[in-house]
């Protein structure tokens, strides 16, 4: 270790929160975690589900997640990662198609040939775009509509943007886009066979093993200790309010969503307040849905019909073998949506008559359990410019960086990138000279 030790107080457990303080803690800093939810892992949390350990939200991992990769390998737990041949499949108009891969899109009937070469084009130079400050200042929508022609863009994408993004589908970044169509692109074993990663035993995996080299650093994890706010003196942090307590720190690390921030820190200048509550998310209610029998033998399903408001369903067994079958049904809707205010019951109402209108086999009988879990600040909304709109890490406040999953831009949101996001806010903390003990 170089720099004196001193004490980091880590706001969040989530992958990043968990990620920087490791970091600090090999460092040989004292560390302190602080978390509002009664267990580790925010978005990547498992939760008992009628007797199955399973995450609140899917989770599959891409051949390009390095530092995930490297991760694993410190923890040995490589051994761990999965690797499964994975099926897409496309729900259009009332049909299935299979999806992803060559033969299925020259058979898909919707579409001209000239439509496919221009499909496949525009993949193919997206997955070799390595600088993404053009595509920064485009428009998602403009820049595939451009690429793939109008009815492409109608019979592929048009319905998953206004599905995920609604009135902001199109103030989309085409970098952000770029950068997921990439991600997926790569992960294959072939020109022929997507392949996706899990990790066997789930995130959870990741979070106790992280747990366990915290706590032999000697660091505290504290949970169900929501940050009251961020205390300072003369512009500089000094610790947290904890409700019942007050901890004492020499610098502090948010990772929760940024929109929490100017509550926490309400001495945070102006324009920096202002530049935070400028970055929007899109909440997600996520439908989980326990099967008696598989509903298909695709993990990931896009879907485009008029009937059914959701842009997809995800057969999660089908990734990872689990005893049971799993359906998750994301609802991604800003809160103003009518929907957002409908009970669970509802939701789950609705979205097990969607998957029993796509699959005619399965019947209300053989879903066996169902759950809903939420996340207010589940999608970060990443505008065209959004390189400039994201405040830096480090504060005005002495002591005090920042990030969430907005950082992760132009990458979209994974454990992966929480982990780099969370590498990078530990060493901007360690490096600031400012605010020393
Ligand atoms: C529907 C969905 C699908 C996803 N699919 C994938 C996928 O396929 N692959 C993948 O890798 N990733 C996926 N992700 C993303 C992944 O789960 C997240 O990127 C990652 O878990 C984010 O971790 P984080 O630590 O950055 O943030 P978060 O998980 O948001 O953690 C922030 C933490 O801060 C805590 N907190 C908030 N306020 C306070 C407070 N006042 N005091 C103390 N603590 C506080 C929260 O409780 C939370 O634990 C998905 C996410 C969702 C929602």
């Amino acid at each position: 270790m170089t720099s004196t030790p001193l004490h980091y107080a880590v706001i969040g457990a989530g992958p990043m929160g968990l990620a920087a303080a490791d970091r600090l803690a090999q460092a040989g800093h004292r560390v302190t975690v602080v978390e509002a939810d009664d267990r580790l892992g925010g978005m990547s949390a498992a939760f008992d589900f009628d007797g199955l350990r399973l995450e609140r939200y899917y989770h599959f991992i891409c051949k390009t997640d390095y530092p995930l990769f490297e991760t694993l390998r410190e923890f040995g737990l490589s051994d761990r990662l999965k690797w499964t041949d994975t099926e897409l499949g496309f729900y259009y108009n009332g049909q299935w198609y299979d999806w992803g891969k060559p033969l299925a899109l020259l058979r898909f009937p919707h579409l001209s040939l000239a439509d496919k070469v221009k499909f496949s084009l525009h993949v193919l130079r997206t997955k070799a775009v390595t600088d993404w400050t053009e595509l920064d200042k485009l428009q998602a929508t403009d820049w595939i509509r451009n690429a793939i022609g109008e009815r492409a863009y109608k019979v592929l994408w048009e319905r998953l943007f206004e599905l995920k993004f609604f009135e902001h589908m199109h103030n989309m970044s085409a970098a952000w886009i770029g950068t997921r169509i990439k991600r997926v692109a790569l992960s294959r074993k072939s020109l022929l066979q997507e392949q996706m990663g899990y990790l066997q035993g789930g995130s959870q995996v990741l979070l106790d093993a992280y747990e366990q080299r915290l706590q032999a650093k000697g660091a505290q994890i504290k949970l169900s200790a929501p940050v009251r706010r961020v205390l300072t003196e003369n512009g500089r942090v000094t610790g947290l309010d904890l409700g019942r307590e007050t901890l004492a720190a020499d610098r502090v690390l948010s990772t929760v969503p940024l929109r929490y921030v100017p509550r926490l820190a309400p001495d945070l200048r102006l324009d920096e307040r202002q530049r935070i509550e400028s970055i929007d998310n899109i909440p997600v209610a996520c439908v989980l849905l326990k099967l008696r029998k598989p509903a298909t033998k695709y993990f990931w399903m896009n879907v485009n019909d008029p009937r059914i408001e959701v842009p997809g369903f995800i057969e999660y067994s089908n990734l990872n073998p689990l005893p049971e079958k799993i359906v998750y049904v994301p609802y991604y809707m800003p809160k103003t949506h009518p929907k957002w205010a409908w009970d669970d019951e509802r939701l789950l109402d609705e979205a097990t008559g969607y998957l029993l209108l796509t699959q005619p086999h399965l019947k209300r009988e053989d879903i066996i359990a169902r759950h809903v879990s939420r996340y207010e600040y589940a999608q970060p909304l990443c505008p065209p410019g959004f390189y400039d709109k994201l405040p830096a890490m480090k504060t005005s406040l002495e002591g005090f960086f920042m990030a969430d999953t907005s950082y992760y831009y132009p990458e979209d949101r994974s454990i992966n990138e929480s982990i780099r996001v969370g590498w990078d806010l530990a060493a901007a903390a360690q490096k600031d000279p400012r605010g020393g003990a």
